[in-house]
């Protein structure tokens, strides 16, 4: 109802119920004699008229008044002055009005704030009503498992039985649920999904919340640990074996036996020196695994470096007549590392080139100015050491593989050589520290080209470039 809008029959009927009893008197009045008939019909019609204009007022009034109760969050009426007939009725409503937008106000910022958390929770959760229908899904959903659109089943976005059959589970008056499931698209992933009732009113939609957590990484991670203690457990199996072998025989069959006493002391040796290469390489590994994510202040000078790595693996070279070659301009800008670990990541390389070489052949250490730039050197600059040599090469199924931790192309030739089937893991690792990338190039039958390019130091000077790390 509003000023303009007053039904007649209202005021008719008011005005009738107001002016009853003052026409039922004159009536009275007029058929006792004590007043005149005309002057009683005179004085009836003035009241009804008189009575029809209050009425009139009256209503205007009170629609007025009803016209200031608003919707929530249309704004608040603000009025000092409420002139008509109800001014305390009119100044009610206004403070109703007001309380009313300010209730709804903190409940608009409750709900912006509640949203906001739901959106800055770590694990994407979605909403879903009595009929497991989605009421709300948070954008992490979308990224994590595709469109969740609100008002389509819960199947519409995860198809697992066991979710959908948990999710019923809580519906019909479970309280918590843990399950775990995999997709295969985009990419194979497997997820958590923590599932619990909501308490229900008839106010809110939501009947249960699912937050989901992309446990893919984690589970990698427990998988690649698993491995990484069973290959170094199936490693270190073989010459504990021999070792404990070797000293039965020696305590019982070769007690007086020189001969056979010489045998078994150098089988000994080889399988300690083994596991020492082992233990070694694992504790270089984690060394530099644990400092990854330290970047290395120092700077290396490569000239003097190649030369002494060269040096170190000159004597096995020579035995098989493998000749290593080192080509590096003197002017070289030094590189930004660590002098020890940039040291180990070239002879682990220099080193594998000389073992899986056929004899007689050469090895190529190549330093020089790479022609693509580093996003991580200081000034775009990056120095390119290469490590060539001719021999059996590498299929291409394996190179991608070759870094990881005890992975080799031939086993059983890798532990014959001396190998710990660590040595790429460890120049992958060293290579990341320093910001640096690894390449491998190599044809079977043809040799293979391991090249590894560094972020070079900020100074060109020779002087600065000598500085140990
Ligand atoms: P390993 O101790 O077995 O040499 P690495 O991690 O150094 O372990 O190397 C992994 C595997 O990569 C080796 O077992 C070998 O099969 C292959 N490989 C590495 N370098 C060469 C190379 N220069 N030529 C041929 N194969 C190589």
């Amino acid at each position: 109802m509003n000023r303009g809008n007053i039904s007649w029959w209202r005021v008719l009927a008011l005005a009738g119920m107001a002016s009853a009893p003052v026409l039922a008197a004159l009536a009275v009045l007029a058929v006792l004699g004590m007043l005149e008939p005309d002057a009683a019909l005179i004085a009836g019609i003035v009241c009804a008229v008189a009575l029809v204009a209050v009425a009139r007022h009256l209503l205007r009034n009170i629609a007025e008044i009803a016209g200031r109760a608003r919707e929530p969050g249309t704004g608040t009426a603000h009025a000092d002055h409420h002139p008509g007939l109800l001014p305390e009725f009119a100044a009610a409503i206004d403070r109703a009005n007001s309380a009313w937008e300010r209730e709804y106000q903190q409940l608009t910022a409750q709900v912006a704030a509640a949203e906001t958390i739901l959106e800055g929770l770590p694990y994407p959760l979605i909403l879903i009503d009595s009929d497991r229908y989605i009421v709300h899904a948070t954008v992490g959903v979308t990224e994590l498992l595709g469109t969740a659109s609100r008002g389509a089943d819960l199947s519409s976005v995860v198809r697992d039985p066991g979710v959908l059959a948990a999710a019923d589970r809580i519906l019909a008056g479970g309280d918590r649920e843990l399950v775990e499931f995999e997709t295969l698209f985009p990419t194979q992933s497997t997820f958590t999904v923590q599932m619990r009732k909501l308490a229900v009113s008839p106010e809110s939609e939501a009947a249960a919340v699912l937050a989901f957590h992309d446990t893919t990484e984690i589970r990698k991670i427990h998988q690649a640990r698993a491995d990484f203690v069973a290959n170094a457990s199936h490693e270190l199996k073989t010459p504990l074996a021999v070792l404990a072998g070797c000293i039965k025989t020696l305590q019982g069959a070769a007690t007086d036996d020189p001969e056979a006493q010489r045998k078994f002391v150098e089988m000994m040796d080889t399988h300690i020196a083994r596991m020492t290469r082992l233990t070694e390489d694992l504790l270089s590994l984690s060394c530099i695994e644990m400092n990854e994510m330290t970047p290395p202040g120092g700077v290396v000078n490569l000239p003097d470096l190649l030369s002494d790595v060269a040096r170190s693996l000159q004597i096995p070279a020579a035995e098989r007549g493998i000749d290593i070659r080192v080509e590096s301009p003197l002017s070289l800008p030094g590189i930004r590392g660590d002098e020890e670990e940039i040291t180990q990541l070239l002879q682990n390389l220099v080193d594998n080139a000389v073992k899986y070489s056929g004899d007689n052949s050469a090895v190529r250490i190549i330093a020089r100015n790479s022609s693509e730039p580093l996003p991580e050197s200081a000034d775009g600059t990056s120095i390119e050491i290469s490590v060539i040599d001719d021999g059996p090469g590498i299929a291409d199924e394996h190179k991608l593989r070759l870094t990881e931790r005890f992975y080799r192309v031939d086993a059983a030739r890798s532990r014959e050589l001396g190998g710990t089937g660590l040595g790429l893991a460890i120049v992958k690792h060293i290579v990341n520290r320093h910001r640096g990338r690894l390449e491998i190039e190599s044809e079977v039958g043809r040799g293979s080209t391991f090249t590894v390019r560094l972020p070079a130091a900020e100074t060109r000077d020779p002087a600065d470039a000598t500085t140990p790390s």
